[in-house]
């Protein structure tokens, strides 16, 4: 059977970066650059102060210090926005503000702290050496200097940075378009009454909040019964609208597990069918032009690792994000976890530190994947090797941390 990574390399494969688009700075929050962004100016646009205080000549202010204080002429003012332009003659100082302009001249800046101001004269308690308290023009971004990647998540830091640079609207890609479709003639929603044998349906409004936890608003979500018909108009129409359809449940091999043949009845080309990991062995993958579908598992544990660890790649990989890695680390087994499967699983777990302080990561008790308490709890997934059937309480394993709003 196949291997989670090759099966993730397959979906990647085959996901189409989208086109870019340009929108307003406004707009941008949780998309990815399109293009790398050059720097059309200098940053900072010329020499300021860092503190508020007074600019000096250095060599005026050398051998000041406590006992040996320097007097200096206050020439003038320099405030932010309403910059000083006359001379800065020796032996004397301008009084200067966070941000405004270092009239020329002056070298240096004494930070108010180490100065006494007096009418007209300021009696300077430190010496100041050539710089001092300037942030100097073009220092953090030369003109024509790359100043954010093609692929960067715009968040609110670069928002600033953006209008720093002066963009107003910017080339981002756009998220893709998911509609969800989850099966069942089982399923009911909480309000509606429940016939013996039926249960509340947990996907669908678990996969709309995955989705909107990074930002996607899904084109549709909707449920239908295991019925080959409805199930292939509905696929068919889903495919046609969104770049990604999801569907959940009736993709195993029971007689009502329906999803895979209607996919191919209609056209979608299957890229893969069961995956070796737990939760989540029924899982499909297949496109239909460039229209993604995935075939999630209905069990609602599976369902939602399949999205983390498949779809939300998928997503990000259209959406042009870089850095696709979801960082694993390492932390201590707090107890024993034994398996039988020859599958990679994905055992929900707690993070927490030893008596040492390390990291330490505690299995939760119920793993089985209809409940969802425990991934509900769960703050990391454990990965625990295919080829592993023993880890020892104190080992160093890999863990995943399971941030839903990871965007
Ligand atoms: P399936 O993949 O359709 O064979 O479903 C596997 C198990 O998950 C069955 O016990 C279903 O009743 C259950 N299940 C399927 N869909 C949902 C859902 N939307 N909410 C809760 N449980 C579900
Ligand atoms: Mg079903």
């Amino acid at each position: 059977m196949l291997e989670i990574d090759a099966a993730l390399k397959i979906v990647l494969d085959n996901t189409p970066v989208l086109r870019s688009e340009t929108v307003d700075l406004d707009r941008a929050l949780g998309l990815a650059l399109a293009e790398d962004l050059l720097s059309p100016e200098p940053i900072p646009l010329f020499d300021s102060s860092a503190m508020d205080g007074f600019a000096v000549h250095s060599g005026d202010v050398a051998g000041a210090d406590e006992q040996n204080p320097v007097t200096l002429k206050i020439a003038a003012l320099s405030r932010a926005g309403e910059p000083y332009t006359g001379p800065v003659p020796e032996g004397t100082a301008v009084k200067i503000m966070t941000g405004a302009v270092v009239p020329s001249g002056a070298d240096a800046v004494v930070m108010k702290e180490y100065v006494d101001e007096q009418a007209g004269t300021i009696l300077v308690k430190r010496a100041a050496l050539r710089g001092d308290h300037i942030r100097r023009r073009g220092e953090e971004f030369a003109e024509g200097q790359t100043a954010l990647d093609a692929g960067t998540l715009v968040t609110p830091p670069v928002i600033g940075l953006l209008a720093t640079l002066g963009f107003g609207a910017i080339a981002v890609r756009p998220n893709p378009a998911v509609s969800i479709i989850v099966t069942g003639s089982e399923l009911k929603s909480p309000g509606e009454e429940l016939k013996r044998g039926q249960i509340r349906d947990a996907n669908t409004p678990a996969l709309v909040a995955a989705l909107r936890a990074i930002g996607i608003e899904p084109v549709s979500a909707e449920r239908v019964a295991d019925d080959g018909g409805t199930i292939a108009s509905r696929l068919a129409a889903a495919l046609e609208s969104s770049d990604v359809t999801i569907t959940v449940g009736g993709v195993s091999v029971g007689d009502f597990d329906l999803v895979k043949d209607v996919a191919e009845e209609i056209g979608v080309e299957t890229l893969f069918w069961r995956i070796a990991m737990k939760p989540g062995k029924p899982n499909y993958f297949g496109k239909k032009g460039s229209s993604l579908l995935f075939g999630l598992p209905g069990n609602p544990v599976s369902a939602l690792v399949s999205f983390h660890e498949l779809v939300k790649p998928a997503l990000r990989a259209m959406a042009g994000r870089i850095g696709v890695d979801r960082g694993t680390f390492r932390a201590r087994l707090a107890k024993d976890l034994k398996k039988r499967s020859h599958r990679i699983e994905f055992v929900r777990g707690r993070l927490g530190r030893d008596a040492e302080g390390e990291l330490a990561v505690q299995p939760l008790t119920f793993q089985e994947s209809h409940k969802l308490g425990t991934l509900s709890r769960a703050d990391c997934f454990i990965r625990f090797p295919k080829e592993e059937t023993f880890l020892e309480a104190g080992a160093k394993v890999t863990v995943e941390p399971l941030i839903w709003s990871m965007p």
